[in-house]
């Protein structure tokens, strides 16, 4: 028996690295997957085809998680193609690093609007489906600079803690209505962002890791599987770090 038979979930900026991985698990485990994805066209398409061959319904969507009138929107189409919701991943995120003093207020005002409040306009879109069905799990990818920040990152280590006060108050909001929200902390994951990096400074990284590796967005995929199935059926306002031990 696959873990997600029959389940409808959303994968938000699948086009990509983790949300990629998720997708692909997602549809293994027999979920159907509406994704999104910002620009990356060809590579979303290509997954869509990739995740239908597995014999599961897969769609992609171009939608701002930015925008609360094109996340409205996202939620309303996939009712419409998918005729319901059971899962939501808050994954779609981006970076603009700086040093305090050299981050612009544009480059702040993005970060939060792109990876914090994209995680309220989906939220709130899919929150009167689940509060019908009386069931429902809500994702949402943190990162452990969420949890401990980290030197010029102000933007996206604010963004990031956000989203771990969000997923506890939705926890405790919407718990009497069996709706689960739970959030994961990735550590380093290498994905096509990480590739460009120079390989000696990524291997000091590894060697700093307990597990001595950089995580893979599969990784990243069993968790959220975790946290999507009826296996976690008792589990809610949790934050779970995927990072290799970095953070013990
Ligand atoms: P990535 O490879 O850069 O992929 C980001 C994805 O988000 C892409 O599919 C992108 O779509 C999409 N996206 C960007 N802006 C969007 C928007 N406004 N609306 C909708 N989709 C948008 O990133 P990743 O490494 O897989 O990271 C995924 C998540 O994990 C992010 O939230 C990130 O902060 C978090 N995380 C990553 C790491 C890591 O080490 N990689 C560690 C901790 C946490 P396009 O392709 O169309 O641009």
């Amino acid at each position: 028996m696959k873990l997600l038979e029959g389940k409808v979930a959303i994968v938000t900026g699948a086009s990509r690295g983790i949300g990629t991985g998720i997708a692909k698990v997602f549809a293994e485990q027999g979920a159907n997957v509406a994704f999104t994805y910002s620009s990356s066209e060809a590579p979303a398409l290509a997954l869509e085809k990739e995740l239908n061959a597995l014999g599961v319904k897969a769609k992609a969507y171009k939608s701002n998680a930015a925008s609360f009138e094109e996340a409205e929107k996202l939620v309303t189409d996939v009712l419409q193609d998918f005729g319901g919701i059971d899962i939501l991943v808050n994954n779609a995120g981006i970076t603009k690093d700086n040093l305090l003093m050299r981050m612009s207020e544009n480059d702040f005002d993005s970060v939060i609007e792109i990876n914090l409040k994209s995680v309220f306009n989906m939220t709130k879109a899919v929150q009167r489906t689940m509060l019908k069905q009386r069931k429902g799990s809500i994702i949402n990818m943190s990162s452990v600079v969420g949890v401990k920040g980290n030197a010029g990152q102000t933007n996206y280590a604010a963004s990031k803690a956000g989203m771990i006060g969000f997923t506890k108050s939705v926890a405790l909001e919407l718990g009497s209505r069996n709706i689960r929200c739970n959030a994961i902390a990735p550590g380093f994951i290498e994905t096509e962002m990480t590739e460009k990096l120079d390989e000696k400074t990524v291997q000091g990284w590894r060697d700093g890791i307990p597990l001595k590796r950089g995580g893979s967005p599969e990784d990243i995929a069993n968790a959220c599987l975790f946290f999507a199935s009826d296996m976690s059926d008792y589990v809610t306002g949790q934050v779970l770090n995927v990072d290799g031990g970095m953070l013990t």
